[in-house]
């Protein structure tokens, strides 16, 4: 395919080499980050959409997103499919399909789950909102760059997926270190601890496959001195994009809304924001009930 790629950050720039380590002819542009190799540069965003069957975006958020948008539908050509694999929220996932619609072409948003490892080695899920069509066009770019891809539904629906199961993972964090900090404190040995709750009813990928704890199941951020991984921002970005969607459909979100003030607090007002999400329990570790 000829494909369009705008983004060529941390993610986008190992997305597009693997696209054109596979053969796709791949049209590159970011603001500041060069062209990885294999991906041929264009001058502006609307340059990669030129004759493009699909254009791929990984950007920042909604805002950039929208705005990047504004420029390219209208150079696409009839029929082509914009993928967003940005992180964004889901009301400017569902505004910038129906410009998409609007100007002729189909919008699909696929928010990606795996991090930088995934997207290097090829390994993403995919969480896409959309139409069958659309969907079944990019279906082979999935594959290129990841391992899973799942439709959820119409537009929007990729975002709303990834924001709640990350509100999963922030909470599921949050509950899994303050227990290890109240096993340290009522003297319980780490490794015991997780040898029972990673085989009992408190078990979750968090705990099993991503422990925070140092030097006890497989090998995770906490082994790396708390080097991200998944950073505590990022995750704070998530956890506040949960939080916004839900106040737009009322949705009663406590512990959402409280592992949103933690990770603010974490990565705003101590030291949290360049160490991996899972750095809370060093933070909890270190602290008594009352601070
Ligand atoms: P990044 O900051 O490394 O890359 C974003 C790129 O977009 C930058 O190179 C920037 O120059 C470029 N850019 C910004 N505005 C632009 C514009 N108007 N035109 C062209 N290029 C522009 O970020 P990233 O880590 O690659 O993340 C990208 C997206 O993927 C985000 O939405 C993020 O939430 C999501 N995500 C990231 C991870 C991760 O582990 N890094 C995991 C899952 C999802």
């Amino acid at each position: 395919m000829k494909i369009g790629f705008i983004g060529l950050g941390n993610m986008g720039a190992p997305m597009a080499a693997n696209l054109a380590a596979a053969g796709h002819e791949v049209t590159g542009f970011d603001l500041a980050a060069p062209c990885p190799d294999g991906v041929a540069a264009a001058a502006s965003a609307q340059d990669t959409a030129s004759g493009a069957d699909v254009v791929i975006t990984m950007l920042p958020n909604g805002e950039i997103l929208r705005s990047v948008a504004a420029q390219l539908h209208g150079a696409m050509k009839p029929g082509a499919v914009h993928l967003d694999c940005s992180t964004v929220d889901v009301d400017s996932a569902r505004a910038v399909a129906e410009a998409a619609e609007a100007a002729g072409v189909s919008a699909v948003d696929a928010p990606v789950s795996g991090g930088v490892g995934g997207a290097s080695a090829g390994t993403l899920t995919f969480m896409a909102g959309g139409s069958e069509d659309a969907f079944a066009t990019v279906a082979p770019l999935f594959e290129v760059m990841g391992q899973k891809a799942v439709h959820c539904g119409a537009a929007g629906a990729g975002q709303a997926a990834k924001i709640c199961n990350n509100m999963i993972l922030g909470i599921t964090m949050i509950g899994s270190c303050e227990a290890f900090a109240l096993a340290d404190k009522l003297g319980l040995d780490r490794q015991k601890m997780f040898d029972v709750v990673s085989t009992s009813s408190g078990y979750s990928w968090v705990m099993n496959a991503y422990c925070p704890a140092p030097g006890i199941g497989p090998v995770s951020p906490a082994d790396n001195d708390y080097q991200p991984g998944f950073a505590a921002a990022l995750m704070l970005k998530d956890l506040r994009l949960s939080q916004q969607a839900a106040e737009a459909v009322d949705a009663d979100t406590p512990l959402g809304e409280a592992a949103t003030a933690l990770y603010t607090q974490f990565v705003e007002a101590e030291d949290g924001g360049g160490k991996d999400f899972s750095a809370m329990l060093p933070r909890f570790a270190a602290r008594g009930r009352t601070g």
